[in-house]
């Protein structure tokens, strides 16, 4: 007998303005936290309208989290202090470790359609000043699982046999794209100590137990305790994210693009950006 985990909370999100002039749907952020830990926020953009997004944003800091770009549709043109520098597209992600501090710039370019999100990962408080770094995983790299209920592309962690590009280096964390085909059942035995969302992409379906609630796209849910995640697709098939990682159950001071644990560190951080100071060499 399996415990199925129940919708414990449905988070619609706002429009925002960020960056240079970005409009997106902030789905998490600061006041959804304690819930979603270890997951910090998530923005999902899903336009036609390059004007929408094409000021992008521009070259700002990191330190404290990852960020993870997974573009289902898109084409966002990245460059850091590291020195890396590429596009992430269409089915590609890019995973980046701010750790102790990076400089980066996110340009989303003119396509037919930009359907995409960036969730951020809190990192643990040992691990804050991680050497920065990041991970292309290209479209390629994603293994594309296939079964009888849809598609799961693993972006992160081990759905099955099938091993994603990474899996977590600080948090573990599974990351999966499920495409379900009309009124398919899928069930998903993600580890009980684990906080799971799902960010609904298009489509509708039921979640948790039959008597559950009806969701529609463009929202994240929060499944509460138990030991499978249980998902029926309505009749014109599903696609949602769905997203696995420990809490770490630390204290979180946030600031703009930086997270730390204490309001000082978060002092300390701003000002090292005033003075040049904020990158750390080797
Ligand atoms: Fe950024």
């Amino acid at each position: 007998m399996s415990f199925i985990r129940p919708v414990q909370k449905v988070v619609t999100g706002n429009q925002q303005v960020d960056g240079a002039g970005v409009r997106l749907v902030r789905v998490l952020g600061p006041s959804t936290t304690k819930a979603f830990d270890p997951f910090l926020m998530l923005d999902a953009i899903d336009s036609r309208n390059p004007d929408d997004y094409i000021r992008g944003f521009p070259w700002h800091p990191h330190r404290g989290i990852e960020t993870v770009t997974y573009l289902i549709e898109g084409n966002v043109e990245h460059g850091d202090s590291l020195g890396n520098k590429g596009n992430i597209r269409d089915g590609g992600c890019q995973w980046m470790t701010a750790g102790s501090g990076i400089i980066h710039q996110e340009m989303p370019q003119p396509c037919p359609r930009m359907l995409g999100l960036q969730l951020w990962v809190n990192l643990p408080q040992k691990d804050k000043w991680a050497p920065p770094q990041y991970r292309d995983i290209t479209a390629e790299r994603i293994p594309k699982v296939q079964e009888a209920s849809g598609t799961v592309s693993v972006i992160s962690g081990v759905y099955g046999d099938a091993r994603g590009a990474t899996a977590g280096d600080y948090v573990a964390v599974t990351l999966l794209d499920v495409a379900l085909r009309p009124g398919a059942l899928w069930r998903w035995a993600a580890h009980p100590a684990d906080t799971v969302f799902a960010y609904l992409v298009e489509g509708y379906g039921q979640f948790g137990a039959p008597s559950s609630a009806h969701l529609e796209s463009h929202r994240a849910l929060l499944l509460g305790a138990g030991d499978e995640c249980r998902v029926q697709a309505g009749n014109e098939g599903l696609r949602f994210v769905i997203a696995a990682g420990r809490p770490l159950n630390e204290p979180i001071a946030w600031g703009g693009p930086i997270v730390m644990n204490t309001q000082e560190e978060l002092d300390h951080a701003f000002e090292e950006i005033r003075r040049g100071t904020f990158i750390r060499s080797g």
